[in-house]
This record gives C-alpha cells, sequence and structure tokens, in this order.
C-alpha cells in the first residue's frame, strides 16, 4: 500500500485553512463574487469600486458573423424591403411630394436618383449605426460625381458616401469624410462595386434654449479602419460655407442621401447608447 504525502507547502495551506475556520466561527463566510460594500467611491462616479449595487450589463448576444445585427439591433433594412422608409425630396431636388422609393435589389436598395433623400421613420439620438454601401461599377463621372451619397444623421450631420477609389476630389468631402469639416485620417476605401462598411458612434448634440451646450460627435470606422474618433461636428452639413447649429430635436431620422448617382445599400442597423448603468 502507497504512503499517503503530504508535501509541506500544502499541509501549510490545511493547517492555515482550519485556523481561519476556526476564528471564523459562527460568521457567515463573506461571498464577493457580486462585489463589495467597503470599497472606495470612484472619483467623478456615485459607485464605489466593485460596488455590490451597480447595475450589471444586460445581455447583448451578437450576431452570427461580423456585421450582422446584435440582438438588440434595431434593424432598418434586412435585404427585404424599405418599410421602415419613406423618401423626402429636398429644394435642391426640386422639393414637393415625395417620390417613389428607391430601387430594390437581390438583397440591397440603390438610389434610383431624384427619388429624394431616404430617411428612416424611426428617430434616434445616440446610438451606433451598421451601414454597408457599394459605389457604381463601372465608375462614372469624378470627384464629386462619381458615387455620392451620404449618411445623413439627424438628417444633417453628414458622414460621406463617395467612391474614393482613385478618385482624388477635396479632402474634406471624400468617402468617410464628416462633409465639409473633416476628411478622414487615411482613405481605406474598396474598389467601385465591392461592398464597404460603416461603424460610426455617434452623439447627438444638445441645446438649452437656441444655445449649444454639447456638440455632436462622431467616431467612424470604414472597413475596419478608424476614421475619426469622437470628432466634434462644427454644425450641419454644407457646400462650401459653414452652417451654425440650430436647435432640434434630441431624436432625428437616419437619412441617406440621393445625390443622384446608384449607390447601393444593404445590412443597415441601429444600436441606440444609453450609457452606463442602464441595464
Ligand atoms: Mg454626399
Amino acid at each position: 500500500m502507497r504512503k499517503l504525502v503530504i508535501p509541506v507547502c500544502a499541509a501549510a495551506a490545511v493547517a492555515a485553512a482550519v485556523m481561519m475556520a476556526q476564528s471564523n466561527k459562527g460568521k457567515p463566510a463573506e461571498n464577493h463574487d457580486l462585489g463589495y460594500s467597503d470599497t472606495p467611491v470612484l472619483p467623478g462616479q456615485k459607485w464605489k469600486v466593485h460596488d455590490v449595487e451597480r447595475p450589471r450589463p444586460r445581455i447583448v448576444t451578437p450576431g452570427a458573423k461580423p456585421g450582422d445585427p446584435p440582438s438588440d439591433a434595431i434593424v432598418l433594412f434586412d435585404g427585404k424591403d424599405l418599410s421602415k422608409w419613406h423618401t423626402r425630396k429636398k429644394a435642391r431636388q426640386g422639393g414637393g411630394e415625395a417620390a417613389p422609393l428607391w430601387r430594390m435589389g437581390n438583397g440591397y436598395f440603390e438610389t434610383v436618383g431624384s427619388s429624394g433623400d431616404l430617411v428612416s421613420n424611426a428617430k434616434f439620438g445616440d446610438a451606433q449605426f451598421h451601414i454597408e454601401w457599394s459605389a457604381p461599377t463601372p465608375p462614372k463621372g469624378k470627384s464629386q460625381l462619381r458615387g455620392n451619397s451620404g449618411i445623413l444623421i439627424m438628417e444633417r450631420y453628414e458622414i460621406q458616401v463617395l467612391d474614393s477609389w482613385e478618385n482624388p476630389t477635396y479632402a474634406d468631402g471624400q468617402a468617410g469624410s464628416i462633409y465639409g469639416q473633416w476628411p478622414p485620417f487615411v482613405n481605406a476605401t474598396r474598389p467601385p462595386g465591392e461592398w464597404q462598411v460603416y461603424d460610426i458612434i455617434f452623439e447627438a448634440p444638445k441645446f438649452e434654449g437656441t444655445r449649444v451646450v454639447k456638440m455632436a460627435n462622431a467616431t467612424v470606422i470604414h472597413n475596419g479602419v478608424v476614421l475619426h474618433h469622437k470628432q466634434d461636428i462644427i454644425g450641419p452639413m454644407a457646400h462650401r460655407i459653414v452652417r451654425k447649429y440650430e436647435p432640434h430635436g434630441a431624436e432625428e431620422s437616419l437619412a441617406l442621401q440621393d445625390h443622384g448617382d446608384p449607390v447601393r445599400y444593404r445590412n443597415i442597423w441601429v444600436r441606440p447608447l444609453r450609457g452606463y448603468d442602464n441595464p
């Protein structure tokens, strides 16, 4: 029969455990799986370090593959229909009645040109946007007249959509620019005809009366490449001028710009952002 051999360090651990059990006799063992209540308050927060009272984040099931909508996303276009959208013509597009919706293709839709901007029925404030787009091929035109469209967040803050593959134009007007304000850090555009992905994290501006107390800002990721990082937006999109903020709702529609070019879109979803501690 083999002898039971307990190594010295293990024996010491056993002894320590026995002593602790004796000293805590009568006291229920404290369980800190869910946090602590005797820790310091975090600077600038109402919570303590590892606060047992702090709400635990709710569960979101990610999409099956990158780019698929997570379980809590509001899907605005899943390849089937445009029931979550309407069109709106601007003065520069002739104004007037809402034109027919954009043209549906196999799993995508595209601008008809002159049908007007496509506007979501739902409205959003702070949000994460996922949008996939594709510029027309073969390419036609140059500079701003090649594959021009745009992501008009709150119907007015434009993240430019443009065929910026071998198509020089002004820096603050190329794909991924905050149009007329900030060029993208880099040009991460794929060739026309390929699908491109924008992931945009947007914070809405805040107004007190007519005064802007917080500018809008955007983080933009294009095909996995960061183009803007929490960049303040100067005001609504404008061409050749600087436009000042004008007060608007805390939530506004997402719009896709009809600039006359047949740009395609697919897989569009939004996640409103409610910040920390909102399970
Ligand atoms: Mg545009």
